[in-house]
């Protein structure tokens, strides 16, 4: 996908502050950090999201995420991180090309990764039990 700006950063074609790179992934700093370290994984082969990517590349993406992380928290050092995924629009992804941020968290610091917990209510949780029965067992 050569318009896919993460495709281009992925095979090296614009420069980025890559921190890891194997055959398969590029990872690099994201230009607009949540904290310092903030890092993205970038698969080099184009899947717009979750859904598309093949599972054994989502395994491996999650290999590297736990050598980013560790490297984090002995180098940095952070005090914790968060793994975050955005799949379509309406969960907040800006860019089509499947990518994993990689957030460093050090106490106190005011970046935004969370939500205001609602409440299972009786009618969701059987509504959704009863889905899941049937597409997921
Ligand atoms: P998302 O909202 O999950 O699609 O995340 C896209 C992320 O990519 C944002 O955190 C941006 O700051 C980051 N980003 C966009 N363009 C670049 C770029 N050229 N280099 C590094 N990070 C980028
Ligand atoms: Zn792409």
């Amino acid at each position: 996908m050569s318009d896919c700006i993460f495709c281009r950063i992925a095979a090296g074609e614009i420069p980025s502050a890559t921190i890891y790179e194997d055959e398969n992934f590029r990872v690099i700093l994201d230009l607009g950090p949540a904290t310092k370290g903030h890092a993205l994984i970038l698969p080099k082969a184009h899947y717009a999201d979750l859904t598309e990517i093949p599972e054994d590349l989502a395994a491996k993406a999650m290999v590297v995420a736990k050598k980013v992380v560790t490297f984090m928290k002995d180098a940095l050092p952070c005090d914790g991180y968060n793994i975050v995924q955005n799949n379509g629009e309406s969960a907040g992804q800006t860019v089509f090309h499947f990518h994993m941020h990689l957030i460093p968290r050090y106490k106190g610091d005011h970046a935004g990764v969370t939500w205001k917990p609602g409440k299972l209510t009786d009618e969701a949780r059987d509504e959704i039990l009863e889905k899941a029965k049937g597409l997921m067992q």
